[in-house]
């Protein structure tokens, strides 16, 4: 159950409700954002009339899911994320592009003129990288990062790069519009206790073996630390074929979109693993319901530092944006 506070709710008084709430012997979360907000996520024997009646309550709404701030149930008319004059969330695809990794300044201003040329609302690009060998290429770091407010000065798209440290995490928010949880950290709570503590909104990949429960309680740390600002981003899991590296879990979109109001996108790259794939892909996460996509683009994708092989080149990326409009216009006439 959620206890939604007035913002100039008394702190004495909601004390008074949380000290209530607990003798009854009720776990009780505080969440310190704009407005005190209470979870209570055993609801058993609690009368929501009872605590509506309390004293700075402005809202009482029972859930029914182990996610309580990610679930459909507290924000039934979903939620739009803003990143200057973006809406996340609000019907338009958003699609951010870019490449995998930040290589040059060259590489990066190359790929973000042609990608804004194409449509792109935002730019991404990895100064940290989280490769399965130490011996890849680990990402230029703070260098990386850098380049990148050059091109966001440049360019005027806004970036999206990921974080990989909760120390790192107050230098990365200084550059990046939105910070990405790559999948192999979704469940790193430290992480996400860190990125909750800034304002940026919070681009969260799915772990690539994580239920759809895990990831919505993987933003459930985030929100319950404090930053409502989560983007939930399904990017492909770990299934028995080969022909593709991940497998794009397409149910993963309308499942999200059902059970939370937060904006939902697809990483047709990661999620095919395939240049040749990406394409027809992006098409059906957007006929799916997403609300965008992020997708990896190379000015050469065959000289490529990470992920060469799943980049589109900025003609290609050109044709999926034609076609994933048109298929957001059908969308728009059949709804
Ligand atoms: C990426 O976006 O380049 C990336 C590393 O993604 P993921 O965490 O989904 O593998
Ligand atoms: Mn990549």
């Amino acid at each position: 159950m959620i206890v939604e506070c007035t913002a100039d709710a008394d702190p004495r008084s909601v004390q008074r409700l949380v000290d209530h709430l607990r003798s009854r012997g009720k776990l009780v979360h505080w969440v310190h954002g704009p407005q005190p907000v209470l979870v209570c996520p055993d609801e058993r024997d609690l009368d929501p009339r009872e605590l509506q009646a309390w004293p700075g309550v402005q809202r009482v709404i029972p859930i029914r899911h182990a996610f309580q701030l990610a679930s459909r149930d507290y924000r039934p008319e979903g939620t739009k994320i803003r990143v200057g004059d973006i809406r996340i969330g609000d019907g338009e695809p958003v699609l951010i592009a870019g490449p995998c990794a930040i290589e040059s300044r060259t590489q990066l201003l190359e790929t973000a003129h042609a990608v804004r040329e194409a449509g792109a609302h935002m730019f991404r690009a990895g100064a940290f990288k989280p490769r399965t060998s130490p011996y890849s290429f680990q990402g230029l770091g703070f260098e990386g990062l850098t380049l990148l407010a050059e091109v966001r000065a440049e360019t005027g798209l806004p970036v999206v790069t990921e974080v990989m440290a909760p120390e790192e995490v107050p230098l990365v928010a200084e550059v990046a519009d939105i910070l990405q949880i790559g999948t192999r950290n979704m469940q790193n709570f430290s992480l996400l206790r860190a990125v909750a503590r800034q304002p940026k909104p919070v681009l969260l990949k799915r772990g690539m073996s994580a239920t759809i429960e895990e990831w919505l309680l993987a933003a459930e740390y985030v929100m319950a630390y404090g930053n409502f600002s989560v983007i939930l981003c399904e990017r492909g899991i770990r299934t028995f074929e080969r022909m593709t590296r991940n497998t794009l879990d397409i149910n993963a979109v309308p499942v999200a979109k059902r059970l939370s109001h937060l904006p939902v996108l697809a990483d047709p790259s990661h999620g095919t693993g395939e240049a040749a794939y990406v394409i027809p892909v992006a098409r059906a996460a957007i006929a799916a319901g997403a609300d965008g996509l992020l997708v990896e683009v190379h000015v050469r994708p065959e000289e490529a530092w990470s992920d060469g092989r799943q980049s589109l080149t900025p003609e290609a990326f050109a044709r999926m944006v034609r076609e994933v409009r048109a298929v957001s216009r059908a969308l728009r006439m059949i709804q």
